[in-house]
């Protein structure tokens, strides 16, 4: 599992602060409607139904691909998607860095936006986590 490189830095202990909802990876991906992936091998043309090897190359006929990091920050557009080193827990929000008035007012949209789709209303998370 791949971890947004933004979150981590060189230091042992880094802090976060997210506005947004907090699950675990599994519901996430529940949620998003992400599961394994059924892609072709290879490159060759065959029955791929019928022959579970290509005949040209030898390769399977299709691998089972996990949503990586990349589909389920896609999947997770316009928020973004974090996963804490080395736990199963995830957020998807915002970062908090426009504390301008208007920055906390398009909270509300996030507010919205996030509840609809994760039935959770999302709050302020903050802690720490060593890399
Ligand atoms: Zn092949």
């Amino acid at each position: 599992m791949k971890t947004r490189s933004g979150f981590v830095s060189n230091s042992s202990s880094s802090s976060f602060c997210i506005f947004g909802i907090e699950m675990q990876y599994k519901q996430v991906l529940e949620i998003l409607q992400l599961g394994p992936q059924k892609i072709a091998g290879c490159k060759h043309e065959f029955n791929r139904e019928e022959a579970n090897f290509c005949p040209e190359c030898g390769k399977k006929a299709w691998i089972i691909e996990q949503p990586g990091w990349d589909d389920i920050q896609k999947a997770c557009e316009p928020w973004e998607f974090w996963q804490l080193p080395e736990t199963d827990w995830c957020y998807v929000g915002t970062h908090i860095d426009d504390s301008t008035i208007e920055g906390l007012v398009a909270l509300q949209e996030t507010t919205k936006g996030l509840e609809t789709k994760f039935k959770q209303i999302p709050k302020v998370h903050s802690g720490e986590y060593y890399s």
